[in-house]
């Protein structure tokens, strides 16, 4: 027999779940549960919250529940009946009402527990091998904030014990590296409540981070010819107005702010204003293609229940750059965006990369889509690059590539995108002067690789578990004497790689050495230089490297030679 897919066996779990609560806790009133990426949850209206201790005996039920082996039974029912079985729980009543009439009601029951389901199950609860509760959180009844706020317990289940296990040292390894915490314990980054949520105060060491990521894709952005500019952040609305920002995506921008009479907008994206450079003067098919690059810093309304760490924030910069060029030149732009955004994850060590291809069906404007998916198709070929199509799943102005990346404990992250535009260049009325004398209408390449730096940030420290290689390391040595005698020298080497080039701090505490080289560790500096009597007597410092077990006494002029070498190929 096929094992049941881990969905149906995770949503069944969801209604072992209810079931126990209705044993123990008759008073909870069971509302949805569904299965989710990795797991389920079940949302219950209950006055008093369940505890940890609670979670435990309702695992200990299930888990009787899942041994007594039930069939899972459905049958359809009138909606009378439905209402009547559901009298004294609101929440399934206004489920049932909002079937539609016509369309069939069900009903699935376990052992003596029934609840109303449209299906996708496991056929016995025996199937389900492998299952933990893990915590129970705050949630809106149907995510609403004027509706009730319920009790979800969120669960994850497994085909077995051994996919259980490998999940929950997964999860386990990925709370040690939430970017939240390392964040804040290696003062990266806040988030200010008196500021507001979702806004993002980078610390020194964060951003001296941001800046060594931001030059090295200013690097790749000189080598293939972009142009830098810089646009404002507050400007006219009517700018929005032609951009059809307003009538597609006024619910996520800021403003309006009244200016002399006039609405303004904090920018939501940057397109516009490199749209306004590109019209400022007559372009020819000679000035194609020209790429228009900024470190754009957009805001975009992002209701609080979603907002998370650094990865869903407010307020955001984008690796941003937007390509005009001419249609025959789409192929080629495309392809150097892939092996630029090639370059920016290689350099950050990513296990995998891959992409999505989103065509628009349903929007598709004449040959034109057509052509630009084959432009793209042949430049994904061409690059080498592992790529999935998503039908359907286009912008509205167009098809589009998302770029994806694997990290260090193999999960995906979702970073850049790559877009064609032929809309903003119609609604803008661009042109660009042809070798045949007439005017044509550009297209446009909308695109940002690392996606939002903010973002790009949150995904590196937990990818690097905040150990930074040294070429991004915030902080690259420390020098630390073992006494007070040692002092000057520490500072003197210090001095020295600072005039080298290097991010280095020296230790002036009172400490015993094992104390601070723990603290340095701590702080996951790349190489912690320690110098005694000896070392100031022969010039020399002792290296340990992060990661490496072996210590190694060497003179200070080759300790430069090797960071060096260490810091330019980005090892
Ligand atoms: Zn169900
Ligand atoms: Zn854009």
């Amino acid at each position: 027999m096929p094992e049941t897919p881990l969905p149906e066996l995770r949503h069944t779990a969801a209604h072992v779940l209810a079931y126990a609560v209705q044993d123990l806790f008759p008073d909870a009133k069971p509302t949805i549960g569904p299965a989710i990426e990795n797991g389920f949850y079940y949302d219950f209206d209950r006055t008093t919250p369940f505890t940890p201790e609670d979670l435990e005996r309702l695992e200990g039920r299930m888990r009787e529940i899942v041994a007594a082996d039930y069939p899972m039974i459905g049958r359809e029912v009138t909606r009378e009946e439905a209402i009547k079985h559901f009298r004294d729980n609101p929440y399934k009543l206004e489920i049932v009402e909002q079937i539609p009439r016509g369309e069939p009601i069900t009903l699935y029951t376990i052992g003596d527990f029934t609840d109303l389901c449209r299906g996708g199950h496991a056929k016995r609860t025996g199937e389900i091998r492998a299952f933990k509760l893990q915590n129970v959180a705050g949630a809106y009844w149907r995510g609403d904030e004027n509706n009730a706020m319920l009790q979800r317990i969120y669960g994850t289940a497994w085909h077995n014990q051994h996919e259980l296990d490998a999940y929950l040292l997964q999860l386990e390894e990925a709370q040690r590296r939430d970017h939240r915490k390392l964040g804040a314990e290696l003062d990266l980054f806040s988030i200010e409540e008196e500021a507001g949520s979702g806004l993002i105060f980078w610390h020194p060491k964060g951003a001296v981070v941001r800046g060594i990521l931001e030059e090295f894709i200013r690097e790749g952005l000189r080598e293939r010819g972009y142009l830098p500019v810089v646009t404002p952040h507050v400007v006219s609305e009517r700018l929005y107005e032609t951009s059809g920002h307003l009538e597609n995506y006024a619910q996520n921008m800021f403003g309006p702010i009244d200016v002399e009479g006039q609405r303004f907008r904090v920018k939501p994206m940057n397109c516009p204003g490199h749209i306004l450079i590109y019209k400022s003067r007559p372009r020819s098919y000679r000035d194609l293609p020209l790429r228009y690059s900024e470190f754009g810093t957009v805001y975009r309304f992002e209701r609080s229940g979603v907002l998370h760490g650094l990865t869903r924030v407010r307020g955001f910069t984008t690796d941003d750059a937007h390509l005009f060029c001419a249609p025959d030149q789409l192929q080629r732009e495309f392809e150097q965006t892939l092996e630029e955004a090639l370059r920016l994850m290689n350099a950050m060590r990513f296990e995998d990369f891959f992409c999505y291809l989103s065509t628009r069906e349903e929007l598709k404007r004449g040959d034109t889509d057509d052509a630009a998916e084959a432009a793209i198709r042949a430049a994904l070929e061409r690059s080498n690059l592992p790529f999935q199509i998503d039908e359907g799943g286009g912008a509205f102005y167009g098809p589009k590539l998302d770029i994806n990346v694997r990290d260090a404990i193999g999960r995906t992250w979702q970073l850049g995108t790559v877009q064609v535009d032929f809309m903003l260049p119609e609604r803008f009325g661009l042109a660009y002067r042809g070798a045949d004398g007439r005017d044509h209408r550009p297209v446009m390449i909308h695109r940002a690789l690392a996606g939002s730096m903010e973002r790009f940030f949150g995904v590196l420290i937990e990818h690097f578990a905040g150990a930074f290689p040294a070429w991004l390391a915030p902080v690259q040595a420390v020098v630390v004497p073992i006494a007070e005698g040692q002092l000057a020298y520490a500072h003197e080497s210090a001095a020295q790689l600072r005039g080298a080039g290097f991010r280095v701090e020296v230790d002036e505490s009172n400490e015993k050495l094992g104390h601070k080289i723990r603290h340095w560790k701590t702080e996951k500096v790349p190489y912690i230089l320690v110098a005694g009597k000896q070392e100031v007597e022969q010039g020399t410092l002792n290296v340990n490297e992060r990661g490496v077990e072996a210590k190694r006494t060497i003179s200070l002029a080759s300790f430069i030679e090797e960071l060096r070498a260490v810091v330019s190929s980005r090892g």
